[in-house]
């Protein structure tokens, strides 16, 4: 049995074509210096288009454009190895058919590159914000010190506003705060650095809910189509940090130290109790040891409502999590944040207590 010629050539083209692109935007990427004017003019004048873009785009559709683009993706797969099974059929026993099997593999492959990590790739060329803003470098317990000064500084700001004056959570309200929390993270990445002007756009649900919360992920960003998501199934505290995270990316912080700096510093600076206790929640969570561990000094006071808040996200985590699953998907994540150029990997997300504490030493 023959297989049409004309299916042959879309699959070769389905892999020449991105492998030229990748081969192209990588090799050019790679011979400008890190922190060259090219990464700035991407991320002020390229950027901002292309969310604007999306978002005119999502507006208009009443689904995620990102999970639509991975469903299509999954079948995409699916069609091109059935394919590629019928031309391994057709090659009978020469030495052609493993590459016939491979090809419809290596052509997605090459896709996701060119559509979701090269462009984010780029971005993660510009200069680091440290470098970028010459911040100090400290020692450990430079480090240790300013992260209890600042959580010490958050509980006390808290407290005099009184646990009894939060506003009563209703579906309303806390989509209002979800808003809310979206322009935080965007107000910070402008405090930060002259970032392009954006709308915040919050962040959908992941669907299947839950189906995060298995891999370990609180959400996702997909650079391609700009759109945040989140967990479904996360506390009020996690939401509200996740979406600030997210909105950061949104607003061109490639790094994941980055966005949760700036989810940090937008949140902690808000008017609004809840916001400001994710922000503490968010860095009790990534700073237990700085903060409550004796061998530091006395565990700082902190309000019960937070406690308890770190003390809900971690069981939720833990309960909620497929072990297998978030294994899996932190290696993929570490493979995906490397290959975009987060040097640090996985490793990145804890980074952030020592970028802040740098950021205050700076007199931010
Ligand atoms: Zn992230």
């Amino acid at each position: 049995m023959n297989v049409p010629r004309s299916g042959s050539a879309t699959c070769r083209g389905a892999v020449r074509l991105p492998l030229l692109l990748a081969l192209v935007l990588t090799g050019a990427a790679a011979l400008a210096p890190r922190g060259a004017e090219v990464f700035e003019f991407w991320y002020r004048e390229i950027l901002p288009r292309w969310v604007d873009a999306t978002r005119a785009v999502g507006a208009r559709v009443p689904f995620s454009l990102s999970q639509v683009s991975l469903l299509a993706l999954v079948l995409l797969a699916l069609a091109l190895s059935w394919r590629g099974v019928r031309a391994a059929r057709a090659e009978g026993a020469r030495w052609t058919w493993p590459w016939a099997l491979l090809r419809p593999w290596i052509a997605i492959a090459l896709w996701v590159y060119v559509l979701a990590v090269l462009p984010w790739g780029v971005l993660h060329r510009r200069l680091p914000l440290e470098e970028r803003r010459a911040w100090p470098a400290l020692a450990t317990s430079e480090v240790v010190n300013a992260l209890r000064r600042e959580a010490a500084a958050l509980a006390r700001s808290l407290e005099s506003q009184g646990g009894a004056e939060l506003a009563p959570r209703t579906e309303e309200n806390e989509a209002q705060l979800s808003l809310r929390a979206a322009q935080c993270g965007l107000d910070a990445v402008r405090a930060l650095d002259p970032a392009p002007p954006l709308e915040a756009s919050g962040a959908r649900e992941f669907f299947p809910r839950g189906a995060l919360a298995a891999l370990g992920i609180a959400g996702i960003f997909l650079p391609g189509w700009m759109e945040p998501h989140v967990e479904g199934a996360l506390t009020p505290a996690e939401r509200f940090f996740a979406i600030a995270h997210e909105e950061a990316h949104r607003a061109g912080f490639t790094s994941e130290a980055e966005a949760n700096l700036a989810a940090y510093l937008g949140l902690a600076r808000a008017a609004e109790g809840e916001l400001r206790e994710a922000a503490l929640v968010g860095l009790l969570l990534h700073a237990e040891g700085p903060l409550l561990d004796p061998a530091h000094g006395p565990p700082i006071v902190l309000p019960a409502r937070v406690l308890e808040a770190a003390r809900a996200a971690r069981r939720r985590a833990r309960e909620q999590r497929w072990d297998a699953a978030a294994r899996s998907a932190a290696r993929v994540n570490d493979a995906y944040l490397r290959a975009s150029g987060d040097r640090g990997g996985v490793r990145s997300y804890g980074v952030f207590p020592e970028l802040l504490a740098r950021a205050r030493a700076s007199g931010l």
